[in-house]
């Protein structure tokens, strides 16, 4: 009877021993904020490229898209727009690289060694410098 009784207490103190070391992780965890620390890496995302419409090549949404009166180039989609003469009217999508300012997929794109603008910090010249 002895020896099952102080088995039981062991037991009991085990229980009580492996709580506290749970509640005093958890704790250490949110003293130091390692957990907050990752949260927020993981919402941390690289800027969205910007999608061009297809119709006119501006910058979707922006208020010369598909603008009446805009004047319009030779290749269809309106003159001076990101992807006037660089995208195909009509295409499925098109979208100018957030990371470069080219247009995304293009040989261009990402290019190492491209020269950047001083201003946006894109490559110089591309569709999207200066303008996303
Ligand atoms: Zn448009
Ligand atoms: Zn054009
Ligand atoms: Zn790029
Ligand atoms: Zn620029």
């Amino acid at each position: 009877m002895k020896l099952s009784s102080y088995s039981r207490w062991i037991v009991g103190a085990c229980a009580v021993l492996a709580l506290v070391c749970v509640t005093d992780s958890a704790w250490a965890c949110a003293g130091c904020g390692c957990s907050a620390k990752k949260a927020k890496a993981a919402v941390k995302k690289a800027k969205a490229d910007v999608a061009l419409c297809t119709k006119c090549g501006e910058i979707k949404g922006k208020e010369t898209c598909c603008k009446a009166d805009a004047k319009k180039c030779g290749c269809g989609l309106q003159k001076g727009s990101p992807g006037c003469c660089k995208i195909k009217k009509g295409a499925k999508s098109a979208a100018l690289c957030a990371k470069c300012g080219q247009i995304k997929g293009t040989d261009a794109c990402c290019k190492p060694g491209a020269k950047k603008c001083g201003g946006c910090g894109l490559q110089k010249g591309a569709p999207g410098c200066c303008k996303i």
